[in-house]
């Protein structure tokens, strides 16, 4: 057999998701040369293989900004200008104008997101993206890391396993996931409304989960209806026809008139945060590191934030002269993002749990919800932490 062919770089990324994709561009800018290995192939041009779209909250979207692509999102992004989450009675609402800002985020699909980060990786020279590249094994070995695939192998300092929730990095690096599937699955489709969305966010919580209705262009939105397992396997099983009543039956106040306009795909929902986010030549970023609750629409942008923190700490370890891939460099990282992610995780928790609860219980959280959404300075807040914009900013997203 042939010897494997070896790439040698500052920073080996495991897994070239969104958030794996975005951290190579950002270490790229710092002047970092990255080899992502991802065992997916490219997206195909105008491919819908995700149906998901992602709500990228301002303060979030900042670092799309910084990297030189919010252009090419904005061309397939739609604003949103206020979120909605009602109970059974009452809930809150807040608008862009709550945090004094012109939108609170853009939803941008998956697909165009790939899309985007895929044609900015080609046009990075310090970027290396192996497609169709499984990680067979990972060695965390001194000086070097080593991801090991099929025919070849990346030796770097330092490792970021940015290879989703099951990621390899992680279990190479023995840090524990800690938390718990729901026995719930979120199906995410495509559909045309009846009514001008105005830019609004919707969600209402029923009795089996959350159901989201998220803006997309020419009055299209992302339908993000959480069930039981067993419900949401048979709803998925349905015709399109089947589905739509399905869909009326249930929910035709809040989303009269809907009618399928893409695939439909489910996710299985779970809530697990690793007990550190960083090892000896190892950081974890995004669902490697952490998984929520969809209903809030922040498991992405915590991942980016990572990204931006990231960068950050091994910047200032780089400029100091130090192993960039050693724990004591990376330590402060864990200590930047484990707390805001568990806040975030914990919140998520929150509500799921609560608005899954007996009949009374989701009464009285509607009723709250409403007390907090008629003060102003509570819908600022509300504002402000679902735009990604409290807490100590990393660089990437200062304004
Ligand atoms: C229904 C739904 C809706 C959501 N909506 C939102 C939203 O509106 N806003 C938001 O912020 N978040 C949202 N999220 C969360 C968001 O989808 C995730 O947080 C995000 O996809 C995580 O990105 P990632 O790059 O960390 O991981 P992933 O997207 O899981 O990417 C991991 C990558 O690693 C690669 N990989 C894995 N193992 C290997 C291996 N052994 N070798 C090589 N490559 C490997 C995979 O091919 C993949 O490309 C939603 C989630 C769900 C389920």
């Amino acid at each position: 057999m042939a010897d494997p062919k070896i790439h040698r770089c500052d920073v080996a990324i495991a897994g070239g998701g969104p958030v794996g994709l975005t951290l190579a561009l950002a270490l790229a800018r710092r002047g970092y040369e990255t080899v992502v290995a991802d065992a997916g192939a490219p997206p195909a041009k105008g491919g819908n293989a995700d149906s998901r779209a992602y709500f990228i909250a301002y303060g979030v979207w900042r670092i799309f900004k910084a990297l030189g692509l919010g252009e090419a999102l904005l061309v397939g992004a739609e604003p949103v200008l206020q979120v909605e989450a009602e109970g059974r009675i009452g809930g809150i609402s807040f608008i862009a104008e709550d945090c004094a800002e012109p939108v609170l985020g853009y939803m941008v699909e998956a697909s165009v997101l790939a899309e985007v980060l895929h044609a900015a990786v080609a046009a990075e020279k310090r970027v290396t993206l192996l497609s169709g590249a499984r990680i067979a094994s990972v060695e965390l070995g001194d000086p070097c890391a080593v991801l090991k695939l099929a025919d070849a192998e990346i030796q770097a300092p330092l490792v970021v396993g940015c290879d989703g929730m099951r990621s390899m990095v992680r279990q190479a690096a023995g840090l524990r996931f800690e938390g718990h599937d729901y026995d719930a699955t979120a199906i995410s489709t495509t559909v045309k409304l009846s009514q001008p969305h105005h830019g609004a966010a919707r969600q209402i919580f029923l009795p089996n989960g959350p159901m989201a209705v998220l803006p997309l262009k020419n009055d299209h939105a992302n339908l993000i209806w959480t069930e039981k397992a067993a419900v949401a396997e048979a709803l998925v099983g349905l015709d399109d026809r089947g589905f739509e009543l399905e869909l009326a039956k249930r929910a035709g106040d809040f989303i009269p008139g809907a009618r399928l306009a893409g695939a439909r795909h489910a996710f299985p929902i779970g809530l697990y945060v690793a007990e550190r986010f960083d090892a000896q030549r190892v950081a974890l970023a995004g669902d490697s590191a952490h998984v929520i609750h969809p209903l809030g629409g922040q498991g992405l942008n915590l991942g980016l934030k990572d990204v931006a923190a990231l960068v950050d700490v091994i910047a200032t370890a780089g400029r100091a002269g130090l192993d960039i891939g050693a724990a004591s460099a990376l330590e402060p990282y864990t200590r930047w993002r484990r707390a805001d992610v568990a806040a975030t995780a914990a919140a998520m928790e929150g509500f799921a749990r609560v608005f899954s609860s007996p009949l009374p219980v989701r009464l009285a959280a509607g009723l709250a919800m409403s007390v907090a959404g008629s003060v102003r300075e509570a819908r600022k807040l509300f504002a402000k932490e679902a735009g990604g914009d409290l807490g100590e900013l990393p660089t990437l997203m200062a304004q």
